[in-house]
């Protein structure tokens, strides 16, 4: 008989030796990150989920993960393809940004990670948060603190950290703005969260400080001469004022 675990180890296996090409580098190199992640903040006790290259259930979302997944086994992961291939409204495509897209799919993962450790190991899930109240705020900033990212709240604001960045949109909210190397287009993800749904509490949407991350991204260019770039986001800036 093949357990849960077997399937899902083999799984990997397969990915990583035998699936296409594209899949294999990238869910490869995903399953790479996996595998320290689970060693270095969950004590390695997570199995290994069905990562898949598929479109989350919220049209909105970045990735999900499912308890149950979509031919009942456990811990599915889905990563909208199109943050990786650049086709999405949100990333840049091209070569030259396919680092940072790459960074991105990343982050979405390790969220989707925690949903894992909680889904699997704590079992709190959180459905009145819709997956992101405290004990997932706690866990974005035990491994966040390592990784130097600042601090994140639950989705409901409330308390002495009402004023910090929700943990829906985390790690991507507290990312520094250079880090995606220029393949997150900021400032238009102001209603967008890494894997809600829509019905979630209006005050999720808010995001850092994306004006401050839009002047960022026009100095940087301008320090690199890329004139042309700095004029477009200008004139998205102008459109904002
Ligand atoms: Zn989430």
């Amino acid at each position: 008989m093949i357990t849960d675990a077997d399937l899902r180890t083999s799984f990997r296996t397969f990915v990583v030796d035998q699936a296409e090409p594209w899949h294999r580098a990238h869910l490869g190199r995903l399953y790479v990150l996996w595998d320290a992640w689970n060693a270095r903040f969950f004590h390695g006790q997570l199995a290994p989920p069905y990562i898949l290259f598929s479109p989350p259930e919220s049209a909105r979302a970045y990735g999900d993960c499912a308890g149950v997944s979509s031919f009942g086994g456990r811990a599915q992961i889905r990563i909208r393809p199109s943050l990786l291939t650049g086709t999405h409204r949100h990333l840049r495509a091209g070569d030259d940004f396919a680092e940072g897209r790459a960074r991105f799919v990343a982050d979405v993962l390790l969220h989707e990670c925690i949903h894992q450790w909680h889904f699997e190991i704590t079992g709190q899930t959180e459905e009145s948060y819709h997956g992101h109240g405290p004990a997932f705020a706690a866990m974005c900033n035990q491994i966040g603190e390592p990784l130097g990212l600042p601090p994140v709240r639950a989705m409901k604001r409330r308390g002495k950290d009402k004023d910090l960045p929700s943990c829906a949109q985390w790690p991507i909210c507290v990312r520094h703005p250079l880090y995606y190397l220029g393949a997150y287009v900021l400032g238009q993800a102001e209603d967008d969260q890494v894997d809600g749904d829509d019905q979630a509490d209006a005050d999720q949407a808010e995001q850092g400080n994306p004006l401050a991350a839009l002047l960022d991204q026009i100095l940087t260019h301008i320090d690199a001469g890329r004139i042309p770039q700095a004029r477009t986001e200008l004139a998205r800036l102008r459109r904002m004022v």
